[in-house]
């Protein structure tokens, strides 16, 4: 029996990357999945595809994140076709990285909604199904740069800072309802939004971590497993860092 059977996640920002591949472990641990991203496209029908293929119930949603009506709406259309959301995974999220001399309100207002004001959207959006069930574990995509800062990611590390202050005060408010609430804080993780760096800087990276290499989609995915089962059901209000150890 798989560790998620019986639960149903939603999962924003999963038709790549991190939300991709933690569609995947949910699907190979049995969970039923709402999905969401900007655009319900081929590549986002193929995925729905071979997800259900594992034999679960799948359906990709084209819903914006950082909207607050967008998250309410696709929580009343989802709950047409689903029982229940046990698990909540805030993980679209979008880097505009530039130097604070040169950044402009418009690339901080955009990090700060995608990122951060997303979260907001969709707890919002879910928790009174997660009360009503007396069950919910929510689990918001910090980074590491959201607890040590980064040059040249202001936006993008107030926004992952702000999803730590966030997922702690759920933790302290929802804890009665039996919702717990986690962030994950990841390092370097090889996808398609570090893949736009280039080879120096991903090299200056690798040489900087104690594990010497940049982590896998996959990597972050097993740990959304752990806190989104009940094996974490007395952990809540932490921030799990998947780095190899470069921030400790
Ligand atoms: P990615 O760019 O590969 O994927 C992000 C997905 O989110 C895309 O499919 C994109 O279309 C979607 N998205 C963007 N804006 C959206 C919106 N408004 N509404 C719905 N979906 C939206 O990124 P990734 O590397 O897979 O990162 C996933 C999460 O992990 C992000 O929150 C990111 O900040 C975080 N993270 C990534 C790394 C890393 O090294 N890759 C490190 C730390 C944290």
């Amino acid at each position: 029996m798989g560790l998620l059977e019986g639960k149903t996640a939603l999962i924003t920002g999963a038709s790549r990357g991190i939300g991709k591949a933690l569609a995947e472990r949910f699907a190979d641990e049995g969970a039923n999945l709402i999905l969401t991203d900007l655009f319900y496209d081929e590549n986002a029908k193929a995925l729905e595809a071979d997800l259900s293929a594992k034999g679960v119930k799948v359906k990709m949603y084209a819903s914006d994140a950082s909207k607050f009506d967008d998250a309410q709406k696709l929580v009343d259309e989802a709950m047409k076709d689903f029982d229940g959301i046990h698990i909540l995974v805030n993980n679209a999220g979008i880097t505009r990285d530039t130097l604070l001399l040169r950044m402009t309100e418009e690339q901080w207002d955009m990090v700060i909604n995608v990122n951060l004001k997303s979260a907001f959207n969709l707890t919002k959006a879910v928790q009174r199904t997660m009360i009503k069930q007396r069950e919910g574990s929510i689990i918001n995509m910090s980074s590491v740069v959201g607890v040590g800062g980064n040059a040249g990611q202001a936006n993008y590390s107030a926004s992952k800072a702000g999803m730590i202050g966030f997922t702690k005060s759920v933790a302290k408010e929802l804890g009665s309802r039996s919702i717990r609430c986690n962030a994950i804080a990841p390092g370097f993780i090889l996808t398609e939004m570090t893949d736009k760096l280039g080879e120096d800087v991903k090299k200056a990276w690798a040489d900087q971590i104690p594990l010497r290499r940049g982590g896998t989609a996959d990597e972050v995915a097993k740990v959304a497993v752990f806190l989104g089962s009940d094996l974490s059901s007395y952990v809540s209000g932490q921030v799990v860092q998947v780095c190899g150890a470069m921030m400790t």
